[in-house]
């Protein structure tokens, strides 16, 4: 038997909806106190949501709630700013 068929494990982008491979997606978490960080490690507890390294994810799941409905928040205004800033960063000026 070849183990080279193991599970990949595949996860849904909140914007586009397409089913990637976990490590092509970036997990954002809604902490206790309400604020929703970037997960960079993938180990932080919480209510989750995944999303791809595209811009146009981005903004859907931003600029039209997608991820505060999956996140079943409200973002602040502090908080919608920090991810704008933190996905202009990762994905570049362009
Ligand atoms: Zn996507």
């Amino acid at each position: 038997m070849a183990l080279k068929d193991k599970h990949v494990p595949k996860r849904t982008c909140v914007a586009c909806r397409q089913r990637k491979n976990k490590a092509d997606l970036i997990h954002l978490v809604r902490s206790q106190d309400g604020i929703v960080i970037v997960d960079i490690s993938g180990r932080i507890p919480g209510r989750g949501a995944y999303i791809c390294h595209h811009r146009g994810c981005w903004e859907i799941g931003i600029k039209q709630n997608r991820l505060e409905y999956s996140l079943r928040t409200k973002f602040s205004s502090d908080n919608r700013q920090a991810l704008i800033d933190f996905y202009n960063k990762l994905l570049g000026g362009k």
